[in-house]
């Protein structure tokens, strides 16, 4: 498998004036070719920092791309660079200065020595020609390494690639040529660390990778499979994630783009059961969830924001005395915003979140991010108790991460006799 390092040249790019979004789309485009890419680097418009990063790359891959630096001026250095680090020095391609004098014609703007700069080409390189502007790229193959150069601005940088130089890395990458393909198993409710260890075993592979991903509340697993073809690399990854999710069990609720608030409706939609939401600290994102799933008005029907003290009372029943003795934050007062809930909607379930989202408002017995969560089911009603690290959107968002998975696996752990 032939591996490549992209070097984006560009002190603009350093400098957090310009974000580089030239070497995603090329590490995409190798990604689909079966062509590895280990190392992406970005070095400055000089010259010999940039030499030692092009030299760098070409001892350790066999395809280096460089972006940018291709213009006229002077701290465009890249054709330097590309003959330079491969002893191929620069001749004047007659038919480039030709190219360039019409184009320059065309434009009525005069043709200068700078300007001339872009017929250069490394002895060896085949000018690449550029649909949308004046700088050639270049691709010169040299004692079994590959070494591409390309324009900075995108809108010539993606065509150039796309009609250039893939066709000639293809016939590189010859019948072995492969594509890759992933599938993220999306876990809620364990740690990317114990979720690490129950797979640890799997992630030595190198076909197909796991790579664990934390994100805000869940952890996905990548699984990626390189195969002959799409299909091939397909099952790949449904046979690994099978295994990641016989290992992790009912952790893993869900594949790919499939969020905890989809698997929740279409559990909820199977079962032809629904849920109704009292929220406090999260103030209607947990309605918002739910609703954010097309066709959950099948399931779902009464949201209610109850955020003062006053809504819990008024709206809900919940007795003065309870909130005045226990307070607002507190088991007894999650389990009767759920439980009332559900008996003024009618909803098989009632969810409820109560809790101290901060900054401010925590307390020594009450912290922030001290979150309970209530659950009414036809049977019994639950709470739990959860602290919940980060700020204020974050501990929101956490709660109603909690809400949803507290319901989740009420659906799965009653729902397994008539689901089989
Ligand atoms: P030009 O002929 O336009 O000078 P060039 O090949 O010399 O092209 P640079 O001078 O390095 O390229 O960059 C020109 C412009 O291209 C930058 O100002 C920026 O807008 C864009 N550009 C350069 N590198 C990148 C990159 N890695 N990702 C996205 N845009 C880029
Ligand atoms: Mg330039």
């Amino acid at each position: 498998m032939l591996s490549a390092e992209i070097v984006s040249i560009g002190t603009e790019l350093l400098l957090g004036q310009i974000t580089d979004t030239d070497a995603p789309f090329i590490s995409r485009r190798l990604s689909a070719l079966g062509i590895a890419v280990y190392h992406r680097t970005t070095v400055g418009d000089n010259r010999e920092r940039a030499l030692a990063t092009v030299l760098q790359a070409l001892s350790r891959a066999d395809v280096v791309i460089l972006i940018g630096g291709l213009g006229p001026t002077m701290d465009d250095l890249t054709r330097d660079i590309v003959a330079d680090a491969t002893a191929s020095p620069l001749v004047r391609d007659p038919a480039l200065v030709a190219h360039l004098t019409q184009w320059f014609a065309v434009k009525n703007y005069a043709i200068t020595d700078v300007i001339l700069r872009q017929a250069d080409v490394p002895t060896g390189a085949i000018p690449l020609p550029n649909a949308n502007g004046t700088a050639p790229g270049l691709f010169l193959e040299k004692e079994n390494k590959i070494v591409i150069a390309l324009p900075g601005p995108p809108n010539e940088l993606e065509p150039m690639f796309d009609a250039e130089v893939l066709p000639l890395l293809t016939t590189r990458t010859g019948t072995e040529s492969a594509v890759i393909q992933s599938r993220t198993v999306r876990v809620v409710g364990m740690g990317e660390s114990d979720a690490e260890a129950l797979i640890a075993d799997l992630m030595n592979d190198a076909n197909p990778t796991v790579a664990p991903y934390a994100k805000l509340a869940e952890v996905h697993l990548r699984v990626t499979s390189r195969a002959a073809t799409a299909l091939e690399a397909d099952a790949l990854n449904a046979e690994r994630a099978a295994i990641i999710r016989e290992r992790l069990g009912d952790v893993v609720y869900g594949e790919d783009d499939t969020t905890l608030e989809n698997a929740v409706v279409a559990l909820l939609k199977s079962r032809r059961e629904t849920v109704a939401v009292a929220e406090s600290c999260t103030g209607g994102m947990l309605a918002g969830r739910i609703t954010n799933v097309s066709g959950s008005s099948e399931v779902f029907g009464v949201g209610l924001v109850t955020y003062a003290n006053d809504a819990k009372i008024t709206l809900l029943q919940i007795p003065r005395a309870v909130i005045g003795g226990v307070g607002a934050v507190s088991p007894e007062v999650a389990k009767a915003m759920a439980s009332r809930v559900r008996e003024l909607s009618g909803a098989t379930y009632g969810l409820s979140t109560t809790g101290v989202a901060g900054p401010g408002g925590g307390s020594d017995a009450k912290p922030v991010g001290l979150v309970h969560i209530g659950l009414s089911t036809p049977t019994e009603t639950i709470s739990v108790e959860r602290y919940f690290p980060g700020g204020r959107a974050d501990v929101r968002y956490r709660a109603t991460q909690a809400a949803l998975d507290l319901l989740r696996r009420e659906l799965l752990k009653t729902g397994m006799a008539e689901r089989v």
